[in-house]
This record gives C-alpha cells, structure tokens and sequence, in this order.
C-alpha cells in the first residue's frame, strides 16, 4: 500500500455560501442551497412512485447477496481495493434505477437513467475509483466528481473519501441524485448543480478529481485544482481512432509536473458545457 498525502478533510465554507466552524461537521448532503437530511427516508420516499413495498420487493434482487455477488465478482477481475469493495457491497444500486431496470441492477451493465444519460456499470466505477485511490491506506481526502447521474458513483466515493464534491449539469438529475442519496444519509457528500468543466474553485486543492463524462482534452480548470500529490481519473477522447474512442486517463500532479498514463478503452457520455 503507498501512502497519500493527506489533505484538510473539511472546506470552512461550502457550496452553498455556508460556514462550518473548525471540527463541526456540516449537517448533511449540501445541495445548491438545500439540505436534504431534514427528511425521512423511510417508506414511499425511497421507493418508485405508485408501487407497493411488495410490489417493489417482488422484483428488486435479494439486495444483500446479489451485491455480495457483484463483489466476488469484481474480485475475480482483479480489483482489489478493500474500501472500494466495502464500498460498493454497502450502496444499493437498485435504488438508484428506474424501477423497470431494478432487476438488472446487480448486473456489470450500465443502465439509462433518463435524459440520454446512463449509470456506469459497477466494475468501471470499482475501477475509477480504485485508480483515483491509488492504494491510498485510509480514506482519500477531498474528492471533485464532475457528473453525478443518478449519484451511485457518488455515494461510492462518500465511503472512501473524506469529503466529496458532486457535480451536474442537467438539474433533473441533480435533483434525482439528492431524492436517490437521501436514504444514505451521507453528511461528507455535497450535490452541485452547475458545469463541472470549471471544476469546483472553492473546494480545490482536491486529493482526486474523477469525471465521468468524456471529453476531447481534461480542462485546465481540473488539474489546476488538483492537489499536488493529487490523482485525477477521467474518460478523455485518444487520437486515431474512428469512430472516436475514449480511454481512461490518469494524471498525477507531482511538485514536478503533470504525469499522465492512458489506461483501457471505456464507453462515457460526453462531457458538455452549460447547464440545461
Ligand atoms: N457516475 C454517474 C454517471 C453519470 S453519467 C452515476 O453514477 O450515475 C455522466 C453525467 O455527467 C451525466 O449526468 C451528464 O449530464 C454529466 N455531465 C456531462 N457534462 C457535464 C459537465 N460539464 N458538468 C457536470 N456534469 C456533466
């Protein structure tokens, strides 16, 4: 295991304009402006709309072994990170689907989560997230994740970072993730809505940045946050190609430079512009 620098786990002012006093924690999810901790999660605020709980049950995957599964399996491929497989046997990712693709949820496929937008299959995101870890001992420090989705890979950093970033361009699926995360209840995990292609200013230096979105080049604004020491794992477009073809990129900002590693080919959707 290689040691990671550690950086400070907590902003004194976070996205929403607010302060948090030395050693307090902040309450909850931070959203733009809301805290969506106030709520209970339990009964029909969890489920899909206009279901039974039997309904649901009947076709939602036994959820502890099914998950179970979905780690044995991902160990088999060679992914190896303890937090990393606790982490993804924890989230309940069949809570972050349409009920209709509840059953496919424990699957190593990604699935539409409305808008032209997809989940990223669990074996990617173990992947992602191992590399930003980079054999890291404890949990990582400040992570930015441009892109949350339906927020899945979001709630799996919470548990391996100490502090994590969250954001979105489109606001449907920026409210869809807070609804889908609530259950979580994961007070280190604050939702944006905004274009992530500035990164996040107020949050930087980060100990890793992940995208899950590609685009053509990593934005400037991305590396210029990383923390020196910091790792930032994204899907980017690789020269050649036709059609287009995306690959994992990996920098690490050292107190010499930018190292970058291209790893396997992966399947993003695009990282756009704007908010909608
Ligand atoms: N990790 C997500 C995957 C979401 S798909 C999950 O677990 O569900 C990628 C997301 O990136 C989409 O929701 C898309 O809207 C978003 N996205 C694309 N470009 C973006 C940008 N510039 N800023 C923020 N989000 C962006």
């Amino acid at each position: 295991m290689k040691h990671r620098p550690s950086f400070p786990s907590r902003l004194n002012v976070l996205a929403d304009g607010s302060h948090v006093a030395a050693g307090q924690r902040p309450g909850a999810i931070k959203t733009t402006g809301q805290n969506v901790r106030t709520k209970s999660i339990a009964g029909s605020a969890a489920r899909p709309s206009g279901q039974t709980a039997a309904q649901v049950l009947q076709r939602t995957p036994d959820p502890i072994s099914t998950r179970r599964n979905m780690v044995r399996k991902l160990a088999d491929r060679g992914l190896s990170d303890p937090r990393v497989m606790a982490a993804i046997g924890i989230v309940e990712r069949h809570r972050f689907v349409d009920s209709a693709l509840q059953a496919q949820a424990y699957e190593d496929t990604s699935l539409p989560i409305g808008l032209g937008q997809t989940i990223s299959k669990p074996g990617v995101v173990a992947r992602m997230v191992e590399l930003l870890r980079d054999g890291c001992e404890g949990k990582l420090g400040r992570v930015l994740e441009i892109g949350t989705g339906c927020g899945y890979q979001a709630a799996v950093l919470s548990l391996v970072a100490t502090e994590v970033y969250s954001i979105e361009r489109l606001r449907w699926l920026h409210d869809k993730a807070r609804d889908n995360l609530r259950y979580l209840r994961l007070a280190n995990l604050h939702l944006l809505f905004g274009d992530g292609m500035a990164g996040f200013a107020k949050g930087a230096p980060y100990a890793g940045i992940i995208a899950a979105a590609g685009g053509d080049e990593i934005p400037q604004a991305w590396t210029d946050q990383l923390a020196v020491g910091g790792r930032l794992v994204a899907p980017v477009l690789v020269a050649g190609g036709k059609p287009a073809q995306q690959a994992l990129l990996v920098i690490d900002k050292t107190a010499l430079g930018l190292r970058r590693a291209v790893f396997e080919a992966v399947h993003f959707v695009p990282l756009k512009s704007g908010v909608a």
